[in-house]
């Protein structure tokens, strides 16, 4: 996670990252308060400071709350942890699969599609799972915010330093 930081929000649910200028930034500002400082140290000509590590914003942002996930691939791929929703393969070249296909009606979202191995795209063409023999190993489902952040958590490393201090 490099030089990036933790922004909670006023309720201390997980936020975003940002990097260490833009914290620096809102803690001049007094936006935030810091829970945490990373061992890190930026000289400049005020002095030397330590950089933060986690940050907790004064307010609570609620509109946050109110936002769907947005679909785009990158999120596809955070809710299906990298792997093929058939054979549950990871580490190859993923696609996106819509279970129901667009020639037949599928939507491009959420509830319609999955991440899909190359192989497991082939062999399902243009079919539904059904048609070809195939087996989803869980049904597409739109994310909630809440869940979605914890995912996010997980796998930029960020949970176990959350969990360290008592945020989950
Ligand atoms: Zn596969």
């Amino acid at each position: 996670m490099s030089n990036s930081c933790i922004v909670l929000n006023g309720d201390y649910t997980f936020l975003c990252l940002i990097d260490w200028k833009r914290a620096m930034n809102l803690v001049f500002a007094g936006k935030v308060s810091v829970l945490k400082y990373s061992d890190k140290v930026i000289r400049s000509v005020g002095g030397a400071f330590r950089l933060p590590a986690v940050l907790v914003l004064m307010r609570v942002v609620r509109s946050v709350y109110k936002n769907k996930v947005p679909f785009n691939r990158k999120n596809l791929l955070i809710r299906d942890r990298f792997a093929c929703a058939y054979c549950g393969v990871s580490g190859k070249r993923l696609t996106i699969d819509h279970v129901i296909p667009k020639s037949k009606g599928g939507k491009t979202d959420f509830d319609n599609c999955v991440v899909c191995c190359e192989d497991c795209n082939n062999r399902k063409g243009s079919g539904t799972p059904r048609e070809a023999g195939m087996h989803l190993a869980k049904r597409p489902y739109q994310p909630t915010i809440s869940e979605f952040v914890r995912l996010r958590l997980k796998q930029s490393g960020v949970y176990d330093l959350l969990v360290e201090i008592g945020i989950y």
